[in-house]
């Protein structure tokens, strides 16, 4: 069994080299900051992940959660840990100085959150969830609730939750049927929600629901849905929490994995109906609730960044250490990282980390120049790339950590499918990351749909000019030149499939929606691929030449995914082209 080791040196290098943190130190919200302060927070949150939460990684999956009396009971130790989270500021990591947060930049939030989750996720679905419930309150709360929760939220006295499911209203949240009723300055809400995480636990003093539900007189579909929020406890005059509201949690779902964490069922209004609060306007929840979701979709991509790293950290361990078969010129049996197969798990799994964890912090800083750059050009061009690449960092790397979790399982043999080595923990925990948050077949179909088409492809041609701009340096050295093959045939295929979506997609309704995953994972692939380029660029230029070996490295790991993964781009183009007839032409029977 291995403990969690932080992968600083491959997070630092990203932070430095591709999350514009030059560019992001310079702005006013970040000017308390420079680079040897981000270098030691990261550093700071991988020994928390590594020494108070990996160890209740594997107790978490064992013992789980339980419900007693209406209320969630954490596994042994989440609690005391949690103090620990709160107390050290880890919450505040990236809130507003406003609100007495850090206020660190974007890569540096990343590259914390990947070391906790990789830890720990089943725990740090709650830290996670908490900062999308503030992000949805600072966006939409008038001044006074905002104050009134955002500070208690930040400093973690209070988590938050995100209650959207319903059993009929899943993917499709237009139906949902919680009820609020207006009475006085609040409202009374009742109905029930499924499958909540942290929908309730008993490691913080306060839990603030974010709530779906519909006015009695609200039109039908996504135009009759309003945001709310419910407090666990109700507050008193002081702003601290005072009477039980009526929202409880009568029972928790048994699950194939993150079985440290709570996945609830929630009745709220079983009795008087739960108080509640509109956040934003009345029938615009739903805009609120994109804002907290938005958030959480790049929080969940880290998740398969992070997953997949742990992963790949067992799986290096058992290579090195099982011995198994003989080698050409080696005596006797040899460790199983001397066969090529092996090898060729590992870096597949090793250089899809890299490329996901580097388009990952590469995103985190563009959200940064879209919030806080002084520039509108800028402003305007990070909004427009984050916006693009959301569904494409909540999608890919949660799909490939099904693929590296499962190699990782098969590096281990036999002993991957049997629990006590760990790596089969790591495949359950992973299978969720696809599933919430919109499902990867959401997500593509606002890929396909409102990032490309609806602007006619704009957003994605500057993505594509981008790419193709770093063209004339890779072509300067020849230690990059096959990277600089692989990405010019990768970007063209990402381009010519975009422009038959373009022309193709308003022909026939179900085009869009049968290409939409294979391209999305075409961009994927393709983003991967170019902050890969980069990063050779990068060390070709003189980065990281204090440390050769890691230098060498990482020019060794883009060449592999140059030859290994960039060429699934094509076959994913020719899928995504072949269009919807084939798809859609089989008769249900047939099935
Ligand atoms: C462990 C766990 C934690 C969760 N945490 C939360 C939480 O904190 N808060 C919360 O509100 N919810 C939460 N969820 C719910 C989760 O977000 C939903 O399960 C998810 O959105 C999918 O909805 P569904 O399960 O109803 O599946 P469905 O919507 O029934 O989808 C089933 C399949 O059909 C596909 N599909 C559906 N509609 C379309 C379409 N229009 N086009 C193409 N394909 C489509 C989907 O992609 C999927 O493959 C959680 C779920 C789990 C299991």
């Amino acid at each position: 069994m291995t403990d969690y080791v932080q992968p600083l040196k491959d997070m630092l290098f990203n932070i430095h080299e591709l999350s514009a943190l030059d560019r992001v130190l310079q702005l006013e919200r970040f000017a308390d900051f420079d680079k040897d302060v981000v270098d030691q927070v990261v550093e700071e949150a991988g020994k928390f992940a590594a020494e108070v939460l990996s160890p209740l990684n594997i107790p978490g999956d064992e013992i789980g959660c339980k419900v007693v009396d209406n209320g969630v009971v954490a596994p042994p130790g989440f609690a005391e840990a949690y103090g620990q989270f709160v107390e050290n500021g880890w919450q505040s990591l990236e809130v507003s100085p406003e609100f007495d947060g850090m206020g660190m930049p974007g890569g540096a939030g990343a590259a914390a959150g990947e070391a906790w989750q990789s830890a720990n996720m089943s725990f740090m679905l709650a830290p996670m969830l908490t900062n999308g419930a503030m992000y949805a309150i600072d966006a939409h709360g008038s001044d006074e609730i905002r104050s009134t929760y955002i500070p208690k939220m930040a400093n973690g006295a209070w988590t938050g939750t995100m209650n959207l499911t319903e059993s009929q209203a899943g993917s499709d949240l237009s139906v949902v049927t919680t009820r609020a009723v207006p009475e006085g300055d609040h409202y009374r809400i009742s109905g029930s929600k499924i499958f909540i995480t942290w929908g309730d636990q008993d490691f913080s003093e306060n839990i603030i629901h974010l709530v779906l539900a519909r006015l009695p007189d609200a039109p039908d579909g996504v135009r009759g849905i309003s945001l709310f929020i419910v407090p666990k406890f109700l507050l008193n005059d002081d702003g601290s929490a005072g009477e039980r509201n009526d929202v409880y949690t009568p029972s928790i779902e048994h699950k194939l994995g993150v079985h440290g964490s709570a996945t609830c069922v929630m009745s709220f209004g079983e009795n008087d109906g739960a108080i509640g609060y509109l956040l934003g306007e009345e029938n615009k929840g739903l805009a609120g609730m994109f804002t907290m979701m938005n958030h959480a979709r790049l929080g969940v991509g880290l998740q398969g960044v992070a997953i997949s790293d742990r992963a790949y950290q067992l799986a290096r361990s058992h290579a090195l250490d099982r011995k198994q078969g003989g080698a050409p010129g080696e005596k006797g049996s040899v460790t199983i990282i001397h066969h090529p197969d092996v090898r060729r798990m590992l870096l597949v799994m090793k250089s899809q980390i890299e490329a996901m964890r580097a388009a990952a912090y590469y995103t985190a800083g563009q959200q940064d120049l879209a919030m806080y750059s002084d520039n509108d050009e800028e402003r305007a061009a990070a909004l427009s790339r984050v916006a693009l690449l959301t569904p494409v960092i909540k999608t890919w790397p949660t799909e490939l950590a099904q693929e590296i979790t499962s190699l990782g399982v098969q590096i281990h043999g036999g002993m991957g499918f049997v629990e006590e080595t760990g790596a089969a923990q790591h495949m359950r925990d992973a299978r969720i990351l696809p599933i919430y948050e919109g499902t990867t077949g959401i997500q593509a179909l606002d890929f396909v749909g409102r990032k490309i088409m609806a602007d006619e492809g704009k957003a994605m041609g500057d993505l594509i000019a981008d790419i193709r701009s770093l063209d004339l340096g890779l072509a300067v050295d020849e230690r990059t030149a096959e990277i600089r093959v692989a990405l010019i045939d990768g970007v063209d295929q990402m381009g010519s499939a975009t422009t038959w979506l373009i022309e193709q997609g308003p022909l026939d309704p179900n085009t869009a929606g049968s290409a939409s995953v294979n391209l999305l994972m075409l961009a994927g692939i393709v983003v991967g691929g170019w902050q890969m380029a980069r990063a050779a660029l990068a060390i070709v230029n003189g980065a990281s030449s204090d440390d050769p070996s890691f230098a060498e490295a990482k020019l060794q790991t883009v060449r592999f995914y140059a030859q290994h993964i960039m060429p699934r781009a094509r076959g994913l183009a020719d899928a995504a082209m072949a269009g919807a007839e084939t798809v859609m032409g089989m008769p249900e029977e047939s099935f």
